[in-house]
């Protein structure tokens, strides 16, 4: 049930070649909008003026949101069930949310009951691109690995207590996070709404903005905004 850890330098090596593919964003500023790209053009795709007569432009990548989730040691990630973020979300109803342990597998509670799949394992399209709810310092990673094997033992998480709408991922995470007792998020982990609140739509809502972008300029080839829209 419990597997040893993968050597590091060997998942790390492995991993390398997952990191994002995805383009990055790019935001430069003309003719009063902030217009985003994958990019930067010789002429403003708005106005047609050369960039590079103008002093607006200062480039900048918007922070990639996602993570891959074997690279993130004890930590709570969130992925869209089918496919990826980028590609194939729709809504908030299609997340699956999991745990990793120190040494970057997944753990999870899902309709075959819980998993526990080493990182060189893993669905590598599945698990690049998660959202990172929440991780523990070096230090908690002990604490958060026995915690991990003391609720599994005790609980079971097996395939005939899944319930998709009451035993769920969910159910899973918070189970464990009560246990934990990691610093003040004790008191945000005894329902799906204050945990969300708390600790899950601060972090989806940039995603949620950088895929909507992103898919713009896939459909467009740029994105104009207008600068005071925030
Ligand atoms: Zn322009």
């Amino acid at each position: 049930m419990f597997y040893e850890c993968y050597p590091i330098s060997t998942w790390k090596r492995q991993q390398g070649m997952t990191l994002n593919r995805d383009p990055d964003i790019i935001c430069f500023k003309h003719c009063g909008r902030k217009i985003f790209v994958f990019s930067v053009p010789s002429h403003c795709p708005v106005c047609s003026l050369p960039l590079s007569q103008s002093n607006e432009v200062q480039p900048f990548t918007l922070p990639y949101p996602f993570v891959n989730a074997t690279q993130c040691p004890c930590s709570v990630v969130l992925r869209s069930s089918h496919g990826d973020f980028l590609s194939n979300f729709q809504n908030s109803v299609n997340l699956h949310i999991a745990l990793t342990d120190s040494c970057g597998s997944i753990v999870e509670f899902d309709s075959p009951g819980l998993l526990w799949t080493p990182a060189r394992n893993v669905d590598k399209a599945q698990w690049r691109q998660c959202v990172l709810i929440m991780q523990v310092p070096e230090a908690w990673y002990a604490e958060w690995d026995q915690t991990l094997r003391n609720v599994i033992d005790h609980e079971g998480w097996r395939r005939k207590q899944y319930d998709e709408d009451h035993v769920n991922c969910y159910s899973f995470v918070l189970d464990f996070l009560r246990h934990l007792q990691y610093e003040d998020t004790s008191q945000f982990v005894h329902d799906r709404q204050t945990f969300s609140t708390k600790f899950v739509v601060p972090k989806t809502a940039y995603a949620a903005k950088f895929i909507t972008i992103f898919r713009r300029i896939k459909d467009n080839g740029f994105w104009p905004d207008e600068i005071n829209s925030e």
